[in-house]
């Protein structure tokens, strides 16, 4: 049997060995964080000990930090809680900002983003003045699809200017680029345990000190009545352990572009036709968005899938019908080659013999498009 090469870590990142012993031992516990009792408290040093680790990862204070059950959750709770009386939202958030932007009960307006998918600074400066005060910018620090790298301090710089309040999703750029969170200038960031290696459903909200916050999640007032329910002791130790793991293994993301980079380079060598989305922009050295012009995406995930090689299509599939990516169509790319899109996200365990591989198969895939539209 051909061993799986996974290759979709913006998807979920392979868990951690040291992490499943560290929820292992967790869940071998006994006791519920807000106990008095000793129990409670050995649950309660697992809970805080954590909270130290994942304000090193977002280089905020340790109270600073709040659990939730994932990105999902901690966007929801800022973009729906802030209190702003107007939301300014990129064009390319992942889909739970947006929807939570028009949730929010009040008006939302689209920050557009150039060919690079680059947020445009020109038009959140005339939106800024347009919006009713205070609006919440919110900028994702890396996109999901493309890798793209937003110029998030510059946005919370001008923002500032006009009285907003900004959020970044970190979400994806947790574990691969170092994040300051007081640098960054931003009032709320999020962060999800399992893109960098921890278990899934874990989450946090990092807040500014002065950002208002109005839970989401109300009742018995856990997590400084941030976010009401008992913590998920297991899961939110596992994350901590991920999080000083994915700081220690920044240095490896030399490597891992380098990987990309020759991707990138064959699939080019190999297809004149063959568009690298955003080549030219800052992104996150494990993603890449190649489009293969007359191949399905969905058909390129099943080809490479056939072949043991897990990666993900731009487009999403949802209800029976695929709907074509909101990202690409931002940047203002065609349906056609935002269709024939994949995703390929790699990460630790990535290895120059997978990106092989992967060149092989999108070559194979490519030569039968080719002896099909000519045969
Ligand atoms: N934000 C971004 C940029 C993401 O890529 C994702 C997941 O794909 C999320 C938020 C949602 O995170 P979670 O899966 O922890 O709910």
């Amino acid at each position: 049997m051909t061993a799986t090469i996974y290759m979709d870590y913006n998807a979920t990142a392979p868990i951690r060995d040291k992490v499943i012993e560290t929820v292992a031992s967790a869940m071998a516990e006994v006791g519920n964080p807000s106990s008095v009792h000793t129990a409670g408290r050995n649950a309660r040093r697992l809970v805080e000990e954590a909270r130290s680790k994942i304000a090193v990862l977002a280089g905020a204070r340790v109270r600073d930090v709040t659990f939730c059950s994932g990105g999902t959750e901690a966007n929801n709770a800022i973009i729906r809680g802030c209190g702003a009386a107007s939301i300014i939202i990129s064009a390319i958030e992942h889909d739970c900002g947006l929807a939570a932007a028009e949730l929010a009960g009040v008006p939302v307006y689209s920050l557009p983003v150039d060919k690079d998918g680059v947020v445009k600074m020109a038009a959140l400066r005339y939106l800024l003045d347009e919006a009713p005060k205070p609006a919440l910018v919110s900028v994702m620090l890396a996109n999901n699809e493309t890798g793209v790298v937003q110029p998030v301090s510059d946005v919370a710089s001008l923002a500032k200017m006009h009285g907003a309040l900004v959020h970044t999703d970190a979400v994806q750029a947790a574990g691969k680029l170092l994040i300051d969170f007081s640098a960054l200038k931003v009032d709320y960031l999020t962060l999800s345990s399992h893109k960098i290696g921890g278990p899934q459903g874990v989450g946090a909200i990092v807040t500014a000190p002065t950002a208002p916050l109005k839970a989401l999640v109300a009742g018995g007032g856990q997590e400084l009545g941030r976010r009401s329910g008992t913590e998920n002791v297991a899961g939110i130790a596992g994350f901590g352990e991920a999080a000083i793991e994915a700081l220690a293994e920044l240095g490896d993301m030399g490597r891992i572009a380098a990987l990309r980079d020759r991707f990138e380079a064959a699939v080019r060598a190999i297809s004149n036709d063959a568009v690298v989305v955003s080549a030219g922009a800052e992104r996150t050295a494990n993603t890449s968005c190649v489009a293969m012009p007359g191949v399905k995406g969905e058909t390129q995930v099943m080809h490479f899938d056939l072949n043991s090689i897990c990666l993900s299509s731009g487009s999403a599939c949802s209800s029976g019908k695929v709907k074509v990516s909101h990202v690409l169509a931002a940047m203002g790319y065609p349906d056609d080659i935002a269709n024939a899109s994949v995703r390929v996200s790699l990460g630790r365990l990535s290895k120059q013999d997978d990106i092989d591989k992967l060149i092989d198969n999108w070559k194979k895939l490519h030569e039968r498009m080719m002896a099909r539209n000519t045969g």
